[in-house]
């Protein structure tokens, strides 16, 4: 049994735990937590919601009384949990997965009880320590220069939105805000729009632009528009491409786009929220190829490596321009300030108390190594090219986008159906599959149409996952047009 501080005494008190039952509860609550997480498999990913259960949750209230930690962590595992998605099913295909390493959430554990405070050196020197480390080992992995920098933040849209920022203030004179334009395209990811608009950008300074047959930005169009809104008196001032689509998993070409932006000097932000992480497996790497070249970059931890929410990274080519954006100096945290070999998290983005989110990436690395890490993302992309093969065999079926990062998208299309009746049917096959629970797999919409899409990153779903995930859904599909 822990020690007792012989000050505090052993009772509960006002923090809601007995300190002398703190390790039984903890042990308790740890099996518990296994023994349900040993379950994940065998339930449905994606649950349908019981109102019985909704309706109790909705009943419990606050007591006045506190009640055993035992009881009320009991109901959290057995009644309020349960109510969820299981985004780290082996086969749940939906959304971004999120196929958790169990090493995540021991490090979430970890910092959890000791709860630092990320936002200052003074506060976190071990902590910052590691932040710093880990985002100068991810910038070398993009093939960032010696100068990069950055910061681990909630996650994609937090990236976006700091990036988008340091953007707007590098590239814009506040009196030129108004003229400004920003390019994207038809598949950009809606946290960019979202950004612009909250950094003070109306939708007619956003262009959304085409996309070419396999979802990648087109580059003559790009420059087109920037020479028109050039002529039109407009200050165009950055370019997002995605290094991995949602929809499709599509890599916009990122050394062409790269080349416009330096020739007329924009921004280049590159979205790799999802796909960065393909840097980490020496066989995909080279698909990113040009991301090197770009002044911001996004690359998410919670999404493809194997991260709890949440943990998101921006990374900077030139970390100098984070703090000429965000930096502020009140006078209540002068005594903070950071010595020359020290870095206050607080000055390079929005937040000023943040949590240490990089350390549960670190234990991560640390136990697997990044050569495991790097097999683990691989083994994405050879899932969903089974997956795909499996469709390519099975009449009726058609594959919309092939397989690209891990992502593809088809279409159940008997040539007898229309359009109009295809649509129908597949959404039906997505609905039906949710309630049959085998694996989670919803719809998408690509050139005005709804297709399926799997996307397929659990380092342990196997080639029999998906090859009878497909036969499931073939299965549905024929049961409706019998
Ligand atoms: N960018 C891309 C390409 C994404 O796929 C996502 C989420 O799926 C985001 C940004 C937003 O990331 P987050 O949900 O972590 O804010």
């Amino acid at each position: 049994m822990a020690a007792v501080d012989p000050l505090r005494g052993g009772a509960g008190g006002p923090t809601g735990i007995d300190r002398r039952d703190l390790a039984a509860n903890l042990h308790a609550i740890i099996d518990r937590l296994l023994e349900v997480s040993e379950r994940t498999a065998e339930e449905a990913a994606i649950p349908v919601t019981d109102p019985a259960a909704m309706a109790r949750l909705r009943r419990i209230g606050i007591p006045a009384r506190g009640r055993s930690l035992a009881e009320a962590a009991g109901e959290m595992l057995d009644l309020i949990y349960p109510q969820r998605a299981r985004m780290n099913h082996p086969r749940c295909f939906a959304f971004i997965p999120a196929p958790v390493s169990p090493v995540s959430w021991i490090g979430d554990l970890l910092t959890g009880a000791h709860n630092p405070f990320a936002g200052s050196w003074l506060q976190s020197a071990g902590p910052g320590c590691i932040e710093r480390e880990l985002i100068g080992w991810l910038c070398a992995q993009a093939g960032f220069p010696a100068e990069a920098g950055g910061l681990f933040v909630s996650g994609g849209s937090m990236a976006n939105l700091t990036a988008l920022t340091v953007a707007r203030d590098r590239r814009l004179r506040e009196d030129a805000r108004g003229s400004g334009v920003a390019y994207l395209s038809e598949q950009t990811h809606s946290s960019i729009a979202k950004a612009l608009k909250i950094i003070g950008f109306h939708e007619g300074q956003i262009r959304r632009l085409p996309v070419d047959g396999t979802f990648r930005m087109e580059v003559r169009p790009l420059a087109e528009a920037v020479a028109r809104d050039r002529a039109a008196g407009l200050t165009p001032f950055a370019v997002v491409a995605t290094a991995g689509t949602t929809n499709t998993g599509s890599i916009d070409p990122l050394d062409a786009i790269a080349d416009l932006c330096a020739a007329e000097r924009l921004w280049l932000h590159v979205d790799g929220a999802y796909g960065a992480s393909a840097l980490l497996s020496p066989r995909h790497r080279g698909l990113l190829r040009g991301i090197e070249r770009a002044d911001s970059l996004s690359w998410d931890a919670h999404k493809w490596l194997f991260q709890t929410y949440d943990c998101g990274m921006l990374l900077m080519r030139d970390r100098r321009h984070l703090a000429e954006t965000f930096q502020a100096r009140p006078e209540y945290l002068r005594d903070a300030r950071a010595a020359d070999d020290a870095v206050n998290f607080w000055d390079l983005g929005p937040e000023l108390t943040r949590p240490a989110r990089a350390l549960k990436l670190w234990l991560t690395l640390q136990v697997l190594g990044s050569d495991a890490m790097g097999e683990a993302i691989a083994h994405g992309f050879r899932l969903a090219e089974w997956a795909a093969d499996e469709i390519a065999h099975t009449p009726d079926w058609r594959i919309e986008s092939p397989p690209q990062m891990a992502i593809f998208t088809f279409r159940f299309a008997p040539a007898s159906m229309t359009g109009d009746e295809q649509d129908a049917v597949n959404r039906e096959i997505s609905r039906r599959a949710i309630e049959d629970g085998f694996c989670a797999v919803l719809t998408t919409q690509l050139g005005g149409r709804t297709v399926l899409r799997i996307c397929a990153i659990h380092p342990e779903a196997t080639e029999s996952d998906l090859r009878e995930s497909v036969r499931r859904l073939h299965a549905i599909a024929r049961s409706l047009v019998r």
